[in-house]
């Protein structure tokens, strides 16, 4: 006999024990069985004093079973540093974030009628998230964006894989490569490399904020977009409103080795305990974990129980249509076991099969370049000095040099020889310093200059400025040739 898979169980905090138990007793009404393994995290063990918010215990289990159904966490203010959220997602390096975006029948909304149906696979561990700030000086603050070749490649496989998987026909990647033409750029390049692996889909890049004016305009055109993870945050959400709300919005967190399902809203204090809040969003987070289970019939059986629900027999929760007439958590969830293996007419039944992870190659230098070299850096100053004495200065300091100072700029525009005469400046300014001729340059020459303008200035940080198998590795200031 098989035995039921076993799946790690965190039902949350504030209303998670609600939509939780709502969503497992209606797929055990489905007949599927599965092996819940219950287990802590969030608000009661930060109470308990353990500042990552998840207990070793939940760890194993994790590490143990590979799948989790969970419920909200609680980020308290005043216990633990990180939310427990992240440190989950971190830890088991989850790096897709999977959103379907799907019109929800008998949920009114402005789109209503217009089949929206998209999935948004947003990238999940890199980018500006990644959270690496520093105050560069008094009053400028920084924060790294760092794109690899690795993390698009493994987003973006994973986002032809899941068009596959649906039987899903085509694929947008949205990027600021426009602007960002390294970081967001990588993500296109390699969105475009990676496409010609999968010539059954159509795949189309399109520049994030006509994007999201697209989604609002005509979001029945998507069918699969893949993004980097700021974008993706704001692209999902954006999408969440579209269908009707937080109640209705699934999500899954998907790794290499483990995949976490839950709906992407909150504990949402202030209902928890009231028996009146949706558990639409956990219980399609719990029907795509079916999917990953292989339980397609179940998944489909949930979803049109749902729907009929919603429809035929009008039993819809507050957020929905209000206090009035509005069905509890319990009513509602009863009315859907009640229409299990009931057909809900014009169910789009897609062409589900199992997914398939991507394999992208664990080793830290995805790309290995034939030729490198440095050929000079940007060395950032605190200062509020009067520009073209800096100038003169650091061109007395590469006098006699193997460097030309090549100028000066502030957040990105060209300062110094010449500058955008009513630009305002900040306290944070790069100097650029190129080796003569173009040549490659070696560290200690590199200290030496730095050596010297440290003498003068308050340095903050150095760039060098690579070039790869013959390509520039850096972004040129607006203004500079
Ligand atoms: P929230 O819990 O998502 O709630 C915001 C509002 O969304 C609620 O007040 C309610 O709107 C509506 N809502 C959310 N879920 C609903 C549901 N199932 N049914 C009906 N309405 C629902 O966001 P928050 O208040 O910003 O965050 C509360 C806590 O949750 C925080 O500690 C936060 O850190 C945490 N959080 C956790 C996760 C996660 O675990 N993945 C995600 C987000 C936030 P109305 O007030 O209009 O009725």
């Amino acid at each position: 006999m098989v035995s039921a898979p076993k799946v790690t169980l965190i039902e949350g905090d504030g209303i998670g024990p609600e939509v939780i138990g709502a969503t497992c007793k209606i797929m055990s009404a489905t007949g599927v069985k599965i092996d819940w393994e219950v287990c802590e995290a969030g608000a009661v063990v930060f109470k308990k004093g353990l500042p990552t918010g998840v207990p070793q215990e939940t760890i194993d289990s994790i590490l143990r079973n590979k799948i989790v159904l969970k419920g909200p966490l609680e980020t308290p203010v005043g216990f633990g540093e990180k939310s427990a959220n992240v440190t989950l997602r971190k830890m088991f390096e989850t790096y897709g974030n999977i959103r379907p975006i799907q019109e929800i029948p008998g949920v009114l909304t402005p789109y209503s009628g217009r089949g929206i149906d998209l999935i948004i696979v947003r990238e999940n561990v890199e980018d500006l998230y990644a959270g690496i700030e520093h105050m560069q000086t008094p009053g400028t603050a920084q924060c790294l964006k760092l794109i690899s070749r690795k993390g698009c490649e493994k987003i973006i496989r994973l986002a032809f894989e899941f068009a596959r998987s649906q039987g899903r026909k085509i694929v947008h990647c949205a990027t600021k490569a426009n602007i960002m033409k390294l970081t967001e750029g990588l993500m296109k390049r390699t969105f475009e490399e990676v496409a010609k692996e999968y010539p059954d889909l159509e795949a189309y890049h399109i520049i994030i904020d006509n994007c999201a004016h697209q989604m609002v305009k005509k979001p029945e055109q998507f069918d699969v977009i893949v993004t980097t993870n700021m974008n993706g945050d704001i692209l999902s959400d954006l999408g969440s409103a579209l269908i009707g709300g937080l109640g209705f919005a699934p999500g899954a967190n998907i790794g290499d080795n483990f995949a976490i399902f839950e709906a992407v809203h909150g504990s949402a204090p202030k209902y928890a305990g009231k028996n009146t809040i949706n558990p639409t969003a956990a219980l399609l987070s719990g029907v795509m974990l079916l999917r990953h289970l292989k339980e397609f019939e179940a998944a489909s059986q949930i979803e049109q129980a749902l729907f009929r629900t919603l429809t035929l027999d009008k039993v819809l929760t507050r957020d929905a249509i209000g206090d009035k007439g509005s069905a509890s958590t319990s009513e509602f969830t009863d009315a859907i076991i009640h229409n299990l293996g009931k057909p809900f007419p014009n169910y789009k039944k897609r062409d589900y099969k199992p997914l398939r992870l991507p394999h992208v190659p664990a080793i830290p230098d995805l790309v290995k370049p034939h030729t490198r070299c440095v050929i000079g850096m940007d060395i950032f100053i605190e200062s509020s000095s009067q520009i073209t004495e800096i100038g003169s200065q650091m061109e007395q300091l590469t006098s006699n040099t193997s460097f030309i100072f090549k100028g000066i700029s502030c957040r990105g525009v060209k300062v110094y020889p010449s500058s955008v005469p009513q630009l305002d400046l900040s306290d944070l300014l790069c100097c650029r310093f190129i080796g003569q001729d173009g040549t490659a340059i070696e560290d200690p020459q590199i200290y030496a200059i730095l050596e010297q303008v440290s003498l003068h200035y308050r340095w903050t940080h150095l760039e060098k400025l690579h070039v790869f198998d013959g390509t520039i590795g850096f972004s040129k200031d607006h203004g500079e040739n």
